[in-house]
């Protein structure tokens, strides 16, 4: 028996329905690859525009009697599932390292995600509180509450395959909603094993019995083409908010058609993060920062270091240091416990990365690691490998390349005379999600936290600009798109909020003092 096989079978998976061999795939059928060898893993047979309209129906219909069951009872029951993911926690995140290329640590780290999301979502569950307002009138009283949603739809991206949807499903379930996920075509196979863990213990639970329906629809998932599946959800008015993380290209069209029916969106889109280091910083601070933001996730995170904006006076002997470092990154199978950068996710994101090198050199930077010769040296190892690169933009000038998102290890670096041109910099570009200041000056951070300073959803002091927690609202501002999910009062966004006034007295006076005829 293969080792994914075996770790199939400790995820409870090899009798889904779905799966198919790779061998025996049709054209009804996606193949998952594995990116650190780029042999296929298994192939996952595709729903239909049909198998949509029957999960929304399904949806909506357990999601009129989930709402009914009381909150902390919702809660209740995202509590088991959490427990579920802690004891799946190593086979799933090997799962994870499989198909998504992440090395182990961070395999396992998307999980834990899972599992603290889900435990953020039960005390939630007794904290879904609204305000009351004083009333203008008399006997008059006020305040709002917050109602369930329905049905959410869910659209993930390939490089959090687990993480994303537990942001979403956790908390919209315990805010008495149900959830239609759409994972990345990418990573089927992760999405499969989350929704099994959490099917199971919606069969198993006795809380929750709906008279018509399966618990089990509460949590939802339907794998299909963006053209069958992820554009009719986007499109239909069953689904009152879609949640869709992902590129700024897909925000930009999910928006316009969610917004043509007036519907709510919640975008998570990409970044193109900025980590800036003053004179006074600590420089050791930032080389282990930059590191991980830039090299971790091989680039492949929404909060990847993409820019460094380093002051004159310390550019040269840090960026010779850092060098260094990234000579020391050890690059292979993302199951090895010493390796700590695994692949890029597919072919096409290797060719990404060779244009935007190639773009960068024609614009003016210099390679200081990696680069081309990096990625030839790898091409004729299987699976979508590089090496990770740090680009030294040419004195003065922004090169029109590090204004965009290139999904991989490209760290640029660029200089900068003093704090006002750091920022301007670093809000120099059309996303807005994360970023950094290292510095040992009040004065500096708290300029850089200022209205003035960042205008990033993100803005970090002395750490980088990846890896934030669940309990801060997560998302970012311009092309990023607006949205926050994840901690804080996110929540809000999976419930509609009603303002209700009570009149207790025997008059029925009118708001703004305004007389009506005679009182
Ligand atoms: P992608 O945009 O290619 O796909 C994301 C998802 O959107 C997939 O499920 C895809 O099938 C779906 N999709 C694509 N076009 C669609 C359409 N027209 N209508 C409906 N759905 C559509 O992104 P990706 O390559 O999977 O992920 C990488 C991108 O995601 C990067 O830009 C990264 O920054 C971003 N990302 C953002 C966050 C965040 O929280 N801000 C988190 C993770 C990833």
């Amino acid at each position: 028996m293969s080792k994914l096989s075996k770790l199939l079978e400790r995820l409870r998976l090899e009798d889904d329905a779905r799966l198919v061999a790779p061998e025996k795939a049709g054209s009804d059928c996606v193949v998952s690859d594995n990116p650190a060898t780029g042999e296929p893993l298994m192939a996952v047979r595709l729903d239909s525009a049909e198998d949509l309209e029957k999960s929304i129906q399904r949806c909506v219909a357990v999601a009129a009697q989930w709402k009914q069951l009381p909150a902390p009872q919702r809660g209740e029951i995202v509590r088991r599932i959490g427990e579920a993911f802690r004891e799946a926690k190593d086979d799933l995140g090997e799962l994870v390292s499989l198909e998504c290329g992440k090395i182990r640590a961070e395999g396992l780290g998307e999980v834990q995600e899972c599992i603290d999301i889900a435990d953020f979502s039960v005390g939630l569950s007794r904290q879904l509180y609204g305000l009351t307002m004083h009333s203008e009138r008399p006997s008059h009283r006020m305040y709002e509450q917050w109602h369930p949603l329905g049905t959410i739809g869910c659209i993930t991206a390939f490089n959090f395959p687990a993480a994303v949807w537990a942001w979403n499903a956790m908390i919209a379930g315990v805010c008495g909603n149900a959830t239609l996920w759409k994972p990345s075509l990418l990573t089927p196979l992760v999405a499969i094993a989350c929704h099994k863990i959490a099917a199971r213990v919606m069969k198993k639970q006795e809380l929750f019995k709906p008279s018509s329906g399966d618990a089990r629809d509460v949590f939802s998932l339907i794998i299909g083409t963006d053209s069958d599946v992820a554009e009719r959800m986007v499109a239909d008015r069953r689904l009152p908010l879609i949640s869709a993380t992902g590129s700024c290209r897909m925000g930009r069209r999910v928006g316009q058609v969610v917004a043509g029916r007036l519907g709510r969106t919640l975008l998570e889109l990409g970044g193109n993060n900025a980590i800036i280091v003053m004179p006074d910083a600590d420089l050791k601070l930032v080389e282990r920062a930059v590191l991980f933001g830039a090299v971790g996730t091989a680039g492949q995170r929404c909060t990847t270091t993409r820019r460094l904006i380093l002051h004159e006076s310390i550019a040269d002997k840090f960026l010779e240091q850092l060098v260094k470092h990234y000579g020391r990154v050890t690059i292979g199978d993302p199951l090895e416990k010493a390796t700590l950068m695994g692949p890029l996710i597919s072919p096409r994101s290797r060719q990404d990365m060779r244009a935007a090198i190639e773009r960068a050199q024609q614009e003016g930077c210099h390679v200081l690691c990696g680069g081309i010769p990096g990625m030839d040296r790898w091409d004729k190892t299987p699976g979508y490998f590089v090496e990770p690169t740090i680009l030294r933009a040419p004195q003065g000038k922004v090169p029109a390349v590090c204004c965009e998102e290139t999904f991989a290890p490209i760290l640029f670096a660029l200089t900068v005379k003093n704090l006002d041109e750091a920022i301007a910099l670093q809000n120099g570009v059309d996303q807005g999600l994360s970023s950094a200041i290292f510095t040992d000056s009040v004065r500096s951070a708290e300029r850089f936290l200022s209205h003035a300073g960042s205008d990033c959803g993100i803005a970090n002091v002395n750490l980088g600009t990846s890896g934030a927690e669940i309990g801060g609202a997560f998302g970012g501002e311009k092309d990023t798109g607006g949205g926050r999910e994840s901690g804080s009062d996110s929540w809000k966004q999976y419930m509609r909020r009603q303002t209700c006034t009570i009149n207790w007295g025997t008059d029925l006076p009118l708001a703004q003092g305004i007389t009506f005829g005679t009182s």
